[in-house]
């Protein structure tokens, strides 16, 4: 299987980022894509190859170029205003109950504020977002590897894997959030179904919500989104990921939430699996983009779910099974001694190839 890489992602090198106002040391660290790969590399069963650059075409198919102007301008701006921090990390949002009462006229001239400070909350969603001088480069990269990844499966191949890191869900069109800049998954959506004229789907089996792949899509018939996570109610993202949110206009129907319950196990989870694979493959259309995180992990620490490493081979097989092309792209999962074994059970199983013995 051809895996794509870019050692690009080594510049979003991040050392703190805050939890409930406290600095705690990062779990998206550079370390987690490191592991992966030399678990690739290992198992002698994929082919790593770099991204080619497609530019922020793509990129601005999905997102507002003014995300993409901030992401850029951050860190030159953070050394303009001497800003005596090693990351920038926003603390003020717009939090929506803010401008209540303000029409939407009104509130559609608020302008983007000057100071660096401020543009990082008018952009952001959350504190897990630490801007470094090297994050912007980085997110350009992982999209890079997201769309030659795609580009790999409209050549023929049946199933390619992205290394795609910082990850992407958690980014909507017009927000980053949640170690998320750009929503890589998203963005190769959009090109696929650019591409082939066809309906795309999404399989998002990271443990968290992609609500920044839902938003971007919400309104949309052709692209179809599904998520297996964590209940919001006691989950990050917490306000969306909820069942009853299925979709608007041209999209009604068209956004499948499965939130689970704590401690969901290998036969849950699999059991929950099948409703999200019966519709895709009972809607037409072609390539499916999986957002695959290993924050499912029994063992992660910032999760609760209790997935083990064979399950994931099986989940893998299970999604290739759908016989679509799949185009598999690398979101979270925090346990680093486990990272690369996960990612080689699930890639394994989407291969056709055996599973290894749990390590
Ligand atoms: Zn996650």
């Amino acid at each position: 299987m051809k895996a794509v890489y870019t050692s690009r992602h080594r510049g979003h090198d991040v050392t703190h980022e805050t939890f409930l106002g406290e600095s705690i040391p990062a779990n998206e660290v550079v370390a987690r894509a490191e592991s992966i790969r030399a678990a690739l590399e290992t198992d002698g069963g994929f082919e790593l190859v770099g991204p080619t650059d497609h530019g922020r075409g793509p990129i601005e198919a999905v997102h507002d170029p003014g995300l993409v102007r901030f992401l850029e301008e951050s860190w030159p701006a953070v050394e303009r205003e001497r800003i005596p921090r090693p990351a920038l990390i926003a603390d003020t949002y717009p939090s929506r109950p803010m401008f209540e009462g303000m029409s939407e006229a009104v509130l559609a001239t608020r302008p983007e504020p000057d100071a660096i400070a401020g543009r990082a909350g008018w952009w952001g969603l959350d504190t897990a977002n630490p801007i470094v001088a090297g994050t912007y480069d980085a997110a350009r990269g992982a999209v890079d590897v997201a769309l030659t990844t795609l580009d790999l499966v409209l050549a023929g191949e049946r199933v390619a894997y992205g290394l795609c890191r910082p990850p992407g869900h958690h980014a909507a069109r017009s927000m980053a959030g949640g170690y998320c800049f750009f929503n890589n998954a998203a963005i190769a959506a959009e090109a696929a179904t650019r591409a082939t004229g066809e309906r795309v789907a999404i399989l998002d089996l990271d443990f968290h919500h992609g609500n920044g792949t839902q938003q971007i899509f919400w309104r949309r018939g052709d692209v179809f989104y599904a998520s297996l996570h964590g209940d919001p109610r006691r989950i990050y993202p917490f306000f969306l990921g909820h069942a009853d949110e299925t979709g608007e206009g041209d999209g009604a129907g068209e956004n499948l939430n499965l939130p689970l319950p704590a401690g969901t196990g290998d036969e849950a989870y699999l059991e929950a699996l099948q409703r999200p694979l019966d519709a895709i493959a009972d809607r037409p259309g072609g390539l499916v983009v999986v957002s695959l995180g290993f924050d499912t992990y029994r063992d992660d620490p910032i999760c609760d779910f209790a997935l083990t490493t064979p399950v994931y081979h099986e989940i893998g097989r299970r999604v290739a099974s759908l016989g679509r092309p799949l185009v598999v792209l690398q979101e979270g999962g925090y346990h680093l001694p486990t990272l690369g074994a996960n990612a080689v059970a699930w890639l394994r199983g989407a291969a056709g190839r055996a599973g290894l013995a749990e390590p």
